[in-house]
């Protein structure tokens, strides 16, 4: 027996989630299936995105739905035209072997008689948009008055949308003798008022925390001057060589902007907003699930609908207005299961907004520093070694092997690696070269803004002499530190680490006690030596180190990255120093 028989469901769906291929129940499916099918109750199950909770609901709606009646018995509203797609393409891969199901969607900018057609048809399930299903509902094109199940999708999504008056309109459509079963990400009291008038008793099934952000999600800011947004942008992404991305904008036109600037300096870029046509829309969004976008550039609304597994950065590119909204962002990074780094740009002017946000979503920031033109030379040069080791050969080659190698005669392997290195990295050492440091800290520290990482706050910074060479990254040299000092997580922070020494901060009051600590302090036979440092502060508690780790260790999944990088870089001139290798 597997597990998923052990929840009940009969044979047409176990022989559809065996072609699916789907090996185990996920923890909202465990909870969800068993109830829904044994019981006729309301349920309430908060989940977020990414943890399968359309099977949750799909499995049992179509297992108790009778597929000899044509009566549309099942109703889902889902925020977004994509969503609605999405649900109905799974529940038919769901319901495969269920002779004469039918699933249809009906959501707006598309023909509404087609629509109609569909349902007269005969739909035992119906998947639709608020909006479309209320004007449908107007015109009598559907009729949901005899519906025994009800599920409200992404409601905290819904209402975000300002779907509620369709959503009571609707509701006010379907018979009182139903069950209705409620998914969210997250529980505004928004939703818990929808689930108290709409409701009766629900069982409440939690997956996770109520309300936090996915934990999964490292939560970045980057403190930057308002005009080196876009540069800051394109920074991340050139240190990032494998970035598989959203990028949230807040108005239309500023969406359009940045994604068309990427787009010319060689990016594999799209925008998505209302402003496209629908068909603009959904070549972009195909575009991007299949990875030739790697940067897809999106106001809230538009990014709605993504439900794209991998994403590894969402990047808030201007924060929205709305803390919410946030969450809604970040959770599109980090699903199912996997690990995703939300990162936000913002001016000193902004900071505050980052700690609202973080009493939100009960997760603390990281303060990083946008990396150096030389770090992302480094990076990019890393990256391009591990690529050149993991390409496959093309046979083909050996043919051409003698007249190659007449070519190369005398060249030697250090200057050939050189060569065939300089190739594609001579365009980001030409951009990068001498450009400035984007970071705004000076100002920040003279004003006593900087969050977390200013001397204002009564905090001293530190020199101490060991560094990575001494085979530390910012955060082993952290749990040294604090090891040695028999102190707590939060006492040392802003650990900073270079090649041979390194830099963190305590708050004064400790000062007597590590000054104390590292008089004449050894380790292996060498004197560890901590100063109090004269320099203003700087660097940030994430070490360069870990995200250079973090491009590595993606190497060579998206070969296809940066292929098309024209203009953009070379601009700059700057001649090549010989010594970088
Ligand atoms: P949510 O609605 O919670 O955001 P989805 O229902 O869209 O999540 O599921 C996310 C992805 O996971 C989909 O591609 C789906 O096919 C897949 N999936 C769902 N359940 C399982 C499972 N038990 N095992 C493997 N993959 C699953
Ligand atoms: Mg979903």
């Amino acid at each position: 027996m597997t597990k998923f028989e052990a929840l009940g469901l009969d044979k047409p769906l176990l022989d559809a989630i065996s072609d699916l291929g789907f090996e185990t129940p996920s923890e909202v499916q465990e909870k969800s299936i068993p109830v829904l099918l044994q019981d006729d109750t309301d349920l309430v199950a908060l989940a977020q995105t990414g943890t399968g909770k359309t099977a949750a609901f799909g499995f049992p709606m179509i297992q108790k739905i009778h597929a000899e009646s044509r009566t549309t018995q099942g109703l889902i509203l889902s925020p977004t035209r994509e969503l609605c797609l999405q649900i109905t393409n799974e529940l038919k891969l769901y319901s495969k072997y269920v002779k004469g199901l039918n699933t249809v969607a009906i959501y707006g900018g598309a023909s509404i008689t087609e629509q109609a057609r569909q349902i007269k048809r005969g739909a035992q399930i119906v998947v639709a948009t608020p909006g479309r299903m209320k004007d449908m509902i107007g015109r009598g094109m559907v009729d949901i008055s005899k519906i025994d199940y009800c599920v409200l999708d992404e409601a905290d999504e819904m209402l975000n949308m300002g779907f509620y008056e369709d959503i009571k309109d609707i509701l006010s459509n379907t018979p009182k003798e139903k069950f209705t079963w409620l998914f969210s990400a997250t529980m505004p009291k928004e939703v818990a008022l929808i689930a108290k008038k709409f409701m009766h008793n629900p069982v409440e099934i939690t997956v996770g925390t109520k309300n936090a952000g996915a934990t999964t999600v490292q939560h970045e800011y980057y403190v930057v001057g308002g005009r080196d947004r876009y540069s800051a942008l394109k920074r991340l992404a050139d240190a990032n060589p494998d970035i598989f991305s959203v990028v949230f904008c807040r108005t239309k036109r500023d969406t359009q902007k940045v994604a068309e600037k990427l787009i010319e300096d060689g990016y594999n870029a799209g925008a998505l907003h209302g402003d496209l046509s629908q068909n603009q829309r959904d070549m972009v969004m195909n575009a991007f699930r299949k990875k030739q976008v790697q940067m897809l550039v999106a106001t809230d609304v538009a990014a709605r609908g993504i439900d794209v597994d991998d994403i590894t950065h969402v990047i808030n590119y201007q924060l929205p207005d709305e803390i919410e909204t946030y969450t809604h962002r970040s959770g599109r990074t980090g699903r199912a299961g996997k690990s995703g780094i939300s990162m936000v740009i913002v001016t000193r002017s902004e900071l505050r907004k980052i700690k609202a946000i973080e009493k939100k979503i009960q997760q603390n920031f990281i303060s990083k520093k946008i990396p150096s033109g030389m770090e992302i030379c480094e990076i990019q040069l890393y990256h391009l070694a591990s690529k050149i080791k993991q390409t496959e050969v093309n046979p083909e080659i050996d043919n051409y092997l003698p007249a190659i190698n007449d070519v190369l005669d005398g060249i030697d392997r250090d200057e050939l690696i050189k060569k065939i290195i300089s190739v594609e990295f001579s365009q980001f050492y030409n951009y990068y070269n001498k450009t400035k440091d984007l970071n705004s800290e000076e100002e920040g520290s003279k004003k006593g803004m900087d969050h977390e990482q200013m001397p204002s706050d009564g905090s001293v910074r530190y020199f101490i002499n060991v560094g990575e060479r001494d085979g530390y990254d910012w955060m082993s040299l952290k749990d040294f530190l604090r090891e040695t000092l028999g102190l707590e997580k939060e006492d040392v922070f802003n650990v900073d680490t270079k090649d041979s020494f390194s830099f963190f901060n305590t708050d004064a009051q400790l000062t007597g006690l590590i000054l104390e600590t590292f008089t004449d302090f050894k380790v292996d036979g060498r004197f560890i030596n901590v100063e109090v440092s004269k320099k203003p502060v700087s660097g940030g508690k994430g070490g360069r180190k870990r995200e250079r780790n973090r491009g590595h260790r993606k190497g060579g999944d998206n070969k296809s990255f940066k292929k098309g990088k024209k203009g953009g870089f070379g601009k700059k001139g700057g001649k090549k120093r010989s010594g970088f290798f």
